[in-house]
């Protein structure tokens, strides 16, 4: 009987060591896991990535069916598993970029993007859904991207790319690929691949083209080069006022992964100095030869002036993200807010609410009361859309009885293009029309929707 409680005992004894033993273990992978993917709000330095020595029988499997081409290989593959890519930017491009490159088998994926996810982006941000809204982009990515393939690693950076961190981040990855959607940050990136002597995988979408190709590879021109100086802010359009539809950077984006898995596996790029130009609608692919680098160019040429990163904003003249370009073309008395517009509305003031957008997005949504005369149809003094202000102007000042000036209140989107448009009609009053007083209502219809009327739609 004694014997039998001891072995009961002795038993139990080395289940509970050995349950002691799972727990540990059970506990250290989740640590390992949580740290894999602890979402960075700076610049940290990694350990230095090494390539596998050989494949795995899992790697074997995994990766079969790409193995089997002659132009990847084994080698390839062990060359894949010792890159690091940067992607600048987990939206349209960069996720499927991400998406393409982990399933592959990259060594190591820096995911950066310094927003969050929204319902708005999920149309072409395929990595991210509905359950994510309000997460960090970078993270939510990465744990897309971990569930793929566990064995990538995946570095998620919840911060916006800055004259400060840009070089330190970059020098850590072997290739950059640019997934951004604004100007100053396209030419930070570039300056800090060309400092860093980084090659940059670069695209762009918007609307139904696409653009792609890759700089300062195999002394092929950066993007300094092409464009020594930025573009004006006001000629800029980004998705958030242009569109896109979502399979437009889907497809730019695979190009991407594309061009960037056969730099990582020692294939190489022959896009270094090829532009490739994707039309959607007309479902044509053109590729075209891009001049050579320049000898002076400020990045990278014989005698660079850009030494070290500077303040892009400023040399751009527009903000490194797609939320907040601002145009301030007006003074302060040439505009209104959506607050003093409101006590217009319900003082029921005589005025003429002009909005500026083009009809696709009136079709969206607009207030009930306006008069749609699109931005360009002002700029090109279009004879019947003239026609038709004209007129509206003469029924008001004949409602109005009196020698006055029949105020025009103009509102578009986001009030950028509104500014365009007061600037084009206050030359226009008295002189191509009877005259008005005209006035740009800030922030238009999104700050109408956040500050007066909720219900209004929001795009
Ligand atoms: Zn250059």
């Amino acid at each position: 009987m004694a014997q039998e409680e001891s072995d009961w005992k002795r038993q139990l004894m080395e289940k509970e060591k050995e349950i002691a033993a799972l727990k540990n273990k059970l506990e250290q992978l989740e640590k390992n896991h949580a740290s894999v993917l602890e979402l960075q709000d700076k610049v940290m330095q990694l350990s230095p990535l090494t390539a596998k020595p050989a494949l795995s029988n899992e790697d074997i499997m995994r990766y079969s069916r790409q193995l089997l081409l002659p132009e990847l290989g084994v080698k390839g593959q062990l060359n894949l598993s010792g890159t690091s890519v940067l992607i600048v930017g987990c939206g349209g491009l960069g996720c499927p970029l991400a998406q393409y490159l982990a399933a592959a088998g990259i060594g190591r994926l820096g995911l950066l993007d310094y927003d969050e996810v929204e319902l708005s982006n999920l149309h072409r941000q395929v990595l991210h859904g509905e359950e994510n809204q309000g997460q960090a982009k970078a993270l939510s990515a990465a744990t897309a991207v971990k569930r793929l393939n566990s064995t990538v690693e995946c570095v998620p950076y919840h911060l916006q790319l800055s004259p400060e961190n840009a070089l330190q981040l970059i020098q850590q990855y072997d290739i950059v690929a640019d997934c951004s959607d604004n100007v100053p940050t396209r030419y930070l990136v570039n300056d800090a691949c060309v400092l860093s002597g980084r090659p940059l995988v670069s695209a762009s979408a918007l609307r139904l083209e696409g653009q792609l190709t890759v700089y300062n590879y195999q002394g092929g021109p950066c993007y300094r080069c092409l464009y020594p100086r930025p573009p004006p802010p006001e000629t800029v359009t980004n998705c958030s006022d242009g569109g896109v539809l979502g399979v437009v950077p889907g497809i730019m984006g695979c190009f991407q992964a594309l061009e960037v898995l056969k730099i990582a596996s020692g294939q190489g790029s022959s896009c270094a100095q090829q532009l490739l130009m994707f039309d959607a609608q007309a479902f044509r692919f053109r590729s075209i030869r891009l001049r050579p680098k320049q000898a002076g160019c400020a990045a990278c040429g014989e005698s660079p002036s850009v030494t070290q990163l500077i303040d892009y904003e400023a040399f751009c003249g527009s903000a490194a993200t797609d939320k907040c370009r601002k145009l301030n073309l007006l003074s302060k008395d040439q505009r209104i807010t959506v607050q003093e517009y409101k006590s217009v509305v319900d003082n029921s003031g005589h005025h003429i609410l002009l909005d500026v957008r083009p009809l696709v997005e009136v079709d969206i949504c607009h207030l009930p009361f306006s008069l749609n005369i699109p931005l360009s149809s002002l700029e090109q003094r279009k004879s019947e859309d003239i026609r038709l202000l004209q007129q509206r102007i003469i029924q008001l000042k004949q409602q109005m009885a009196g020698d006055c000036h029949p105020p025009v209140y103009v509102i578009c989107k986001l009030g950028n293009d509104s500014q365009k448009a007061v600037q084009i009609l206050e030359k226009m009053s008295g002189s191509e029309m009877d005259s008005f007083t005209v006035k740009d209502i800030c922030g238009g219809l999104m700050a109408w929707a956040k500050n007066i009327d909720s219900t209004f739609p929001q795009y």
